[in-house]
């Protein structure tokens, strides 16, 4: 069997498994195939027992001499599609492309992290590497359960990497802002419009003064987006509720908290609001030990006659937390296709193969600087 149909046939199983965050009957079925798979490396694996969203964690056994690089792999396998989506399967579409649920995001890159260790441990130099695999569950959702331990074991390692897909024109991400969601909530006083209207306290009217107020916050490299608001039950009654949903984005952590703090420092005229902080993923930025790693990609892209470039970007994953940590990390070392949280998801079957290339050959670049 060649490497593409084997390729297909993996994903296929991956893929037709719906692993959505909350799914968690689909979680452990995953969880247990790839530990069979993982299970053909000299390490061992165990489920993280994460109060909702339970990690597949895979370590290296222990090397005789200390390594001279230890590396933190990291994947997710819950996927944005819920078990009621009508997005289930698995379809071949013209040339090599091959679509289905989460299979560039990211269960193809999951294909390529595991090839890529079995490449590596079939080279001398393995010898000096050790290596644990992290696989969350909850990346989709903010990686609530899985974050403390990205973020305060990451100090064990040297590097970090990630298989996010790279962007739809192959580039690499170097960069990233840091993300947070707001919920924001008015209270006022329900009253009929035409016979009280003097009773009423009305919460549309104190959140739209709010939000008014927000775009003073605005500033360069920020993005502040109102994603939803809802309120109120009829045009005859004042509105007693309101609420907002708002997504802030930005390069510098300082610039976040500062509109977090002018919005719980907020006084509304009239009535109350509050702020409620969904979790924060910190920006990732673009240190000197980044533009390292970035360099040993470039460098091992060229021996292999695959041109790499890289670009910043407002999407948020899992390296932001191990950034966080002090782990340099490269984060889209995944598969190449388009449409990720779209039923229209695809990869290129064809960019598997050299993506693990790509990854050992870096790998060994890192290496050979480090030793
Ligand atoms: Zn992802």
């Amino acid at each position: 069997m060649n490497n593409l149909t084997r390729f297909e046939m993996i994903l296929r199983s991956w893929c037709e498994i719906n692993t959505g965050s909350r799914n968690h009957d689909g979680q452990t079925q995953i969880q247990a195939l790839l530990a069979k798979e993982f299970g053909q490396l000299p390490a061992t694996s165990n489920v993280l027992d994460l109060p909702t969203h339970p990690a597949l964690h895979i370590k290296k056994n222990r090397p005789k001499d200390a390594p001279k690089l230890s590396i933190l792999f990291v994947g997710h396998t819950d996927t944005v599609f819920s078990q009621t989506h009508s997005f289930q399967s698995v379809t071949q579409l013209e040339g090599d492309k091959l679509s289905g649920p989460g299979i560039l995001d990211m269960k193809a890159g999951i294909l390529i992290l595991l090839e890529s260790l079995k490449t590596m441990e079939s080279q001398p130099w393995a010898k000096d590497i050790y290596w644990e695999v992290l696989l969350t569950s909850d990346e989709e959702i903010g990686s609530p359960d899985s974050k403390d331990w990205l973020v305060t074991e990451s100090n064990r390692f040297d590097i970090g990497l990630v298989f996010e897909p790279c962007l739809e024109n192959g580039n690499f991400i170097s960069d990233r802002k840091g993300s947070t969601n707001i919920k924001v909530t008015t209270k006022g006083k329900a009253a009929h419009v035409g016979r009280a209207i003097k009773d009423g306290v009305n919460a549309i009217d104190q959140l739209v003064s709010f939000l008014g107020d927000l775009v003073s916050q605005k500033k360069e490299g920020l993005i502040i987006n109102v994603g939803t608001i809802t309120g109120g039950e009829k045009a005859n009654i004042v509105p007693d509720y309101a609420e907002c949903m708002i997504n802030i984005r930005g390069g510098v952590e300082s610039d976040i908290n500062g509109v977090l703090e002018w919005m719980e420092g907020y006084k509304p005229n009239i009535g109350t609001l509050e702020i409620e902080c969904l979790g924060l993923r910190p920006p990732k930025p673009l240190t000197p030990e980044v533009s390292t790693l970035l360099g040993h990609l470039k460098e091992a892209g060229t021996s292999l006659g695959q041109p790499i470039d890289w670009e910043s970007s407002g999407g948020v994953c899992d390296g932001n937390f191990m950034a966080a940590g002090g782990l340099p990390t490269i984060d889209t070392l995944g598969a190449i296709g388009k449409g990720m949280h779209t039923d229209t998801e695809y990869i290129d079957l064809t960019s598997i193969e050299k993506r693990v290339a790509l990854t050992v050959a870096f790998l060994e670049r890192v290496y050979r600087a480090q030793s």
